[in-house]
């Protein structure tokens, strides 16, 4: 029998998370206060995150057990399947191996719920009563909407402008599971009104997003302030995605080549990639390739500067040493909504100066080529995002065709295209267009970056 799927029995999922910070060959810079420029503190961190998070954000610890609650809620869509792409491999007529893990499959569509629920839960658990967030496309405020429907919390997702007058769908999403969602900027903070009164039309940015969703969490006690990307402690919830995939991967006797994935701000691609990348740092398998792949025009691996940076446009969040196209940065508007992001999670651009994992960029008329081949293959219609992937792997399985390695590849798979049939409506009436490298853009944000950087 050839088998295609590989699904882990829900008596199976694993119970822990697992922390890099634990294998790291050298610690990860400090994240320092916006004010000081100092290390921060756990008291620095209380306004915006309950204390489990800000523990786990630091914590060396290897295995970080997931609560029973949390655990419950993953049981409604996990473990996820694991898929060769035996139709794919074939089509292209590649000796390579294709596999790919598939997250969705959750309510949400994507791998976003496995970091919304914890971090719900969380929250829940210090007596918060409502959480801020903010959102581009929709995929992560549709997440954390869900999360916070399960455990009681209410949800107020801050939504850039443009995708929110654009983009109905998710907002819609959100609602439907009970958050309040408004534009960005919007009349109800200090930021929001201040751009307003220069802009009227501002038609919002990520980074804009995050200072309003901080600026209403610091301003209430009754409220925190919820990240779906970037920290550690997102990555960490991910990690559920590549421990699953490890058990399947020997299920089907199997060990990954190369493993490729887009990132936006990391979370998906580190969740599958961090559980395999220490048998690379300890040498169990020292040629593994971990391929992380994001969009030409918002390249912030590939173009960025490692330096500190805010993570938000006005200032009020944690210096974060990473990769960054400047926090004033606003991205060209290519499809991959989830991949416009100035910055990137610090463990990938450490793991990235080390030498551990490599980035690509590429074009968007490029990955849809990559997701039309997928969907007509394997049926699955991809989201934007994980196009990028898409394309790589396809990549590297025709250059497996000349050379005749017959490699094994795996995928990260964030989650499904139904939200995003516009995209795939511009692909196929031709009216999708490369947009470049806005480098004079990037220069402009660079020249903003905080005095520390320089240092
Ligand atoms: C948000 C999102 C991304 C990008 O975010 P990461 O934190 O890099 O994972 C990728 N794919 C999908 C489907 C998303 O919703």
């Amino acid at each position: 029998m050839e088998r295609s799927m590989w699904f882990l029995d829900q008596k199976d999922m694993p119970t822990q998370w697992y922390n890099i910070q634990a294998d790291l060959p050298e610690p990860l810079p400090p994240v320092l206060h916006p004010a000081t420029g100092k290390p921060v503190t756990s008291q620095d961190l209380a306004p915006l995150f309950p204390m489990e998070l800000i523990k786990q954000e630091v914590s060396t610890e290897r295995w970080i057990d997931i609560p029973q609650e949390v655990q419950d809620v993953y049981r409604t869509w996990r473990p996820t399947v694991l898929y060769r792409a035996r139709r794919l491999e074939k089509a292209l007529d590649t000796p390579a191996k294709i596999f790919y893990k598939y997250e969705g499959t959750s309510q949400a569509g994507s791998h976003k719920p496995n970091t919304a629920v914890a971090q719900a839960y969380y929250n829940k658990k210090e007596g918060i009563k409502r959480i801020t967030t903010e959102t581009g496309a929709g995929q992560w405020g549709s997440a954390l909407a869900m999360g916070c429907a399960f455990f009681g919390i209410e949800c107020k997702v801050y939504m850039v402008r443009v995708s929110y007058d654009q983009k109905p769908y998710r907002r819609i999403l959100m609602e439907t599971w009970g958050a309040k969602c408004v534009p960005s900027p919007s009349p109800d903070t200090k930021v929001g009104r201040d751009m307003l009164a220069k802009w009227p039309d501002c038609p919002g940015s990520l980074g804009l997003a995050i200072s309003e969703a901080v600026e209403d969490a610091v301003n209430r006690d009754d409220t925190h302030y919820s990240l779906g990307s970037v920290l550690n402690h997102v990555l960490l919830h991910q990690t559920i995605i590549g421990e699953e995939t490890r058990k399947q991967m020997e299920m089907a006797d199997a060990y990954p080549d190369i493993i490729v994935g887009c990132i936006g701000g990391g979370s998906n691609f580190a969740g599958q990639f961090l559980p395999w990348i220490r048998d690379k740092i300890s040498g169990k398998k020292k040629d593994l390739r971990i391929i992380c792949v994001e969009p030409e025009s918002c390249p912030t691996v590939t173009k960025g500067l490692y330096a500190y940076d805010y993570g938000d446009v006005a200032g009020f969040t944690p210096l974060l040493k990473m990769y960054t196209l400047g926090h004033n940065f606003i991205p060209p508007p290519i499809h991959a909504g989830g991949l416009r992001y100035h910055g990137m999670a610090p463990i990938i651009c450490h793991l990235h100066r080390l030498g551990f994992v490599e980035a690509q960029a590429v074009h968007q008329t490029a990955i849809f080529d990559a997701g039309i081949m997928f969907a007509r293959t394997e049926g699955i219609i991809s989201g934007p995002e994980p196009c990028h992937d898409l394309k790589v792997a396809i990549d590297e399985a025709l250059k497996c065709k000349e050379s005749g390695e017959a490699k094994t590849i795996l995928i990260a798979h964030s989650g499904h295209g139904h939200f995003d049939l516009a995209a795939y409506d511009a692909y196929l009436s031709g009216k999708l267009v490369d947009l470049a490298y806005p480098e004079e853009e990037v220069r402009k944000a660079m020249v903003e970056l905080p005095k520390v950087a320089t240092e």
